[in-house]
């Protein structure tokens, strides 16, 4: 594992580690350990990194894609035969379960396999004839130097929804993970060197504001992709854009899952203590609202949600058997308690108080047990923001219209589901609901590497979704070309002088 003390950036296919940098400390979240340093990088620094990506652009450019495509095969294969190595890594500084982890990668992998189709992906169109003897077609060309900015809840994932196809592509990368859990992404820049990739395409600095500042100002970097909080991805897709680049910035989320009287109430309950617990709900898709229509629906979920929320095996990440791990920080569990503290303030009713949960032998961990809500209003604060833990909110609509306008309205967009066995509501809804991603009957609905990922409203900024065919018009732009040929050789030898009228 890299739990070295002073974890290095990565920059022209070495690691780097400054001197006298300032630096952050890297905890291991399930003992409150500190396990790293973290050099968080100068302007001079990243400039160093853009300028090996740029350095390596013209070359990784001009490499046929199937040849770039067979970089990412043997880079697929590097990172499935060391899934374990990985998983063990972001359990160590994020604190999610093994299990969770090996997820990550396994969703993480799949984008890569995506890449892997380039060839095909990046074939153009051709109109013979768009004139008399004139011929038109076009191509997606690399964009040049492109950033990505990452959050700390997928450390592998994340920068694989980005890096595989921004480098298949053509185009060479200077990735800025999360500070908080930055050590994976170092492994994933050493193997895909080791896979092939030339020094320079892929490239790691870590860093805060300064960094990502930088990063937006470079002139040399032409699109900056980020996944984060909203009020930072409102602000990376203002700066950016502000500095001439392409950028996507997908932001939180308040995603809701709507229960209609009709849905299996068992399977309904299943459904929301994964997607509202799993990985201690620090998922941008997690669901953290469930909206009960009818109050026979929410008594019913309440009575099968409450004990199993109770129940949760809650403990160390590498633990067998767990269900949810620590929170990231002690920072965020205090900012998640707080939320508790809002939510009981403003008399919504805690049905299961999970504040005060200790786990044995992890007395400095960050932990923080299940909390259940039931008559949760629209006007609360505990409605309205996104608050990235492990608290469920049970909202009670008197129907089906209610609900739907619950969702529209909400600030954030990004991942929505219904429960119900009746496909007319169920197709209303996919018609009517305002959101990037819907389930039906799937709680969370992560769109697989083939299609694309993204929110509506506050979820995302920017014109275009993350990864699969999205991700390559992101990470290309078009050029067209028209094209005459004079009469040439064909009509035959000319034996006069040649003038130039
Ligand atoms: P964050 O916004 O705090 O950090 C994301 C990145 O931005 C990090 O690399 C961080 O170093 C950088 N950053 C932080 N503050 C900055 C500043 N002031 N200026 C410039 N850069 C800054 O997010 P996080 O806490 O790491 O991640 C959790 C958030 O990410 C949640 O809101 C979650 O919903 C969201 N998220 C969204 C998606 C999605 O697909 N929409 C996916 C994962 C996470």
């Amino acid at each position: 594992m890299l739990t070295t003390v002073k974890i290095p950036h990565f920059i022209g296919g070495q690691r780097v580690t400054p001197e006298g940098a300032r630096t952050s400390p890297v905890y291991n979240p399930a003992t409150g350990e500190k396990t790293a340093a973290l050099p968080l990088a100068t302007p001079a620094e990243v400039d160093d990194a853009v300028r090996a990506a740029k350095a390596a652009f013209g070359a990784w450019a001009s490499t046929p894609p199937l040849r770039r495509a067979r970089v990412m095969f043997k880079f697929r294969e590097l990172v499935e035969a060391r899934q374990e190595t990985l998983a063990a890594q972001i359990t160590a500084e994020h604190g999610k379960t093994h299990s969770d982890a090996l997820g990550e990668v396994a969703r993480g992998i799949e984008c890569i396999e995506f890449a892997c189709g380039i060839p095909q992906l990046l074939k153009g169109e051709v109109t013979e004839n768009v004139g008399a003897a004139v011929d038109s077609h076009n191509l997606r060309q690399p964009l040049g130097v492109v950033a990505g900015i990452t959050p700390f809840n997928f450390p592998a994932m994340v920068p694989l929804w980005m890096a595989p196809i921004a480098i298949a592509c053509g185009n060479t990368f200077v990735l800025k993970p999360s500070e908080r859990d930055p050590s994976a992404s170092l492994l994933l820049a050493e193997w895909l060197r080791e896979a092939g990739l030339p020094d320079g395409v892929f490239n790691v600095v870590h860093g805060d504001k300064v960094a990502v500042d930088a990063l937006l100002e470079h002139p040399d970097v032409k699109a900056v992709s980020f996944v984060g909080s909203t009020p930072i991805a409102r602000y990376i897709y203002a700066t950016g854009c502000a500095h001439g680049k392409r950028v996507q910035a997908l932001g939180g989320a308040k995603n809701h899952m709507v229960v209609l009287p009709d849905a299996d109430l068992d399977q309904a309950a299943d459904a929301l203590m994964g997607a509202g617990y799993g990985s201690a709900g620090e998922r941008c898709m997690a669901i953290s609202v469930a909206v009960a229509v009818g109050d026979g629906v929410a008594d019913t979920l309440v009575a099968k949600l409450a004990q199993r929320v109770r129940d949760l095996k809650i403990g160390r990440g590498d633990a067998d058997g767990m269900d949810m791990g620590p929170l990231i920080s002690a920072a965020h569990r205090e900012k998640v308690r707080g939320y508790v503290d809002i939510g009981v303030a403003e008399g919504a009713t805690l049905v299961v108080d999970g504040r005060a949960h200790r786990v044995p032998d992890c007395e400095d961990g960050f932990f923080l047990g299940g909390c259940l809500f039931d008559h949760v209003r629209p006007e609360m604060k505990i409605y309205k923001e996104e608050i990235f833990g492990p608290v469920l909110s049970i909202v009670r609509a008197k129907d089906y219209d209610e609900a739907v306008r619950l969702v529209n309205d909400h600030e954030y967009g990004n991942g929505v589901a219904l429960f119900t066995r009746d496909g007319d509501a169920a197709r209303d809804f996919v018609h009517r609901i305002q959101v990037g991603m819907v389930g039906i009957n799937v709680p969370i609905p992560v769109p697989m590497a083939f299609h694309s990922f993204g929110g509506w409203k506050a979820s995302l900024f920017g014109d275009h979704h993350i990864y699969g065919p999205e991700g390559v018009r992101f990470y290309t732009r078009l050029k067209t070309v028209t094209t005459r040929w004079p009469a040439s050789i064909r009509a035959g030898a000319q034996f006069v002088m040649p003038t130039s009228g």
